[in-house]
């Protein structure tokens, strides 16, 4: 048995997800004709209260016409230095929009209004980018899983509204927070421009995500993700397993974190862990002392059939994620006890 922790997108679809897809109506979504896809479009406007939402085949692409919706050739976006739209979409900004990047040094993937106040005010100079999109990324990925305090994405609301910048939220794992702080995305839908989530993560679809946002600017994503390349044909198989798993994948979500949380708690008494990031969903990062290094901890992990994630500078990633069972868990916590 192999216990596969490296990211909540390694889950397969279950046999119930399976028989959903088979049993979907589809039809050519290039021009909107997929019943299957439409329905759920409208489902997730509604879940989330936002006009319109649109079907993609990544999070990347959502997040990449969402960032092309709101800018032009030259533009800045501020977002934190941990964003995946920077760090983890392969220069898609630059490539893809033109625009540059004001990294802010925040905290685990989330900063401060005041943080921001300044260069969201920037006043037009000739030498200087138009600031133009504030991104927000609900949990941080490489933050391990944090949740913004949702008083401090309105005070970072305001800042966009007052100097009429685009507000846009990368929530390919939004649902994992809404789950660990007992939110509603009906709240996110209300101060967002424009939401991506995806169904690949925690929610346990094999492909797929959700761009929201007005109609008149969905209507023009469907132009950007036709560029792209991201228009698709009979794509209602693969909308019927998101559907699947938003009616039955999100509350489950509690155990992932509770998992994740009971696998911090025994790192907690290992002597030879040095650092536990805060675990507040299903993401638990932490650090092993200099002697065993991370990479020769990951390797000997492996080599018991327990696949872990290098991060980098040290760190080291657990995922949990549905197909994590119990008896994995069990084995997993013994493991780590006994290294
Ligand atoms: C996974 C992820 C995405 C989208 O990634 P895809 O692999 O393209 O689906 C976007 N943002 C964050 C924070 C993610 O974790």
């Amino acid at each position: 048995m192999i216990i596969d922790l490296i990211s909540d997108t390694v889950t397969k679809p279950s046999k119930g997800m399976l028989d959903a897809m088979l049993s979907a109506k589809v039809g050519d979504d290039v021009f909107s004709m997929d019943p299957t896809v439409n329905a759920l479009q409208d489902k997730v406007a509604t879940l989330f209260g936002m006009e319109s939402a649109l079907f993609f085949p990544s999070g990347t692409m959502a997040n990449q016409a969402a960032i092309k919706l709101h800018t032009q050739p030259g533009d800045l976006v501020i977002c934190d230095k941990y964003a995946h739209i920077y760090n983890y979409e392969s220069g898609g900004v630059a490539f893809n929009s033109g625009v540059t990047c004001k990294l802010v040094d925040g905290n685990r993937g989330m900063f401060t209004a005041e943080q921001i106040k300044d260069v969201a005010a920037v006043k037009p100079e000739i030498y200087l980018p138009f600031t133009k999109l504030i991104c927000l990324e609900n949990t941080t990925n490489k933050g391990g899983g944090a949740c913004w305090d949702f008083e401090e994405i309105k005070k970072i609301h305001a800042e966009a509204k007052k100097n009429n910048l685009g507000f846009h939220l990368d929530g390919a794992r939004l649902f994992n927070a809404l789950v660990a702080k007992n939110e509603t995305p009906q709240q996110y839908g209300k101060l967002f421009d424009t939401i991506s989530i995806c169904f690949s993560k925690g929610l346990g679809a094999p492909i797929g995500s959700m761009l929201l946002g007005p109609k008149n600017m969905m209507q023009k994503a469907v132009r950007i993700r036709k560029l792209l390349g991201g228009g698709m044909r009979q794509v209602g198989f693969l909308a019927a397993a998101a559907n699947y798993a938003l009616d039955n994948n999100i509350e489950r979500l509690a155990s992932d974190h509770q998992k994740a949380k009971e696998i911090a708690e025994v790192l907690e008494s290992c002597s030879y862990i040095s650092k536990i990031e805060p675990v507040e969903t299903n993401i638990l990062i932490f650090y092993v002392d200099d002697k065993i290094g991370a990479d020769n901890f990951i390797d000997k992990m492996k080599s018991k059939n327990i696949l872990l994630t290098p991060m980098g500078e040290g760190k080291i990633r657990i995922t949990t994620h549905l197909d994590y069972t119990d008896q994995m868990h069990e084995i997993l916590l013994k493991e780590l006890k006994n290294f």
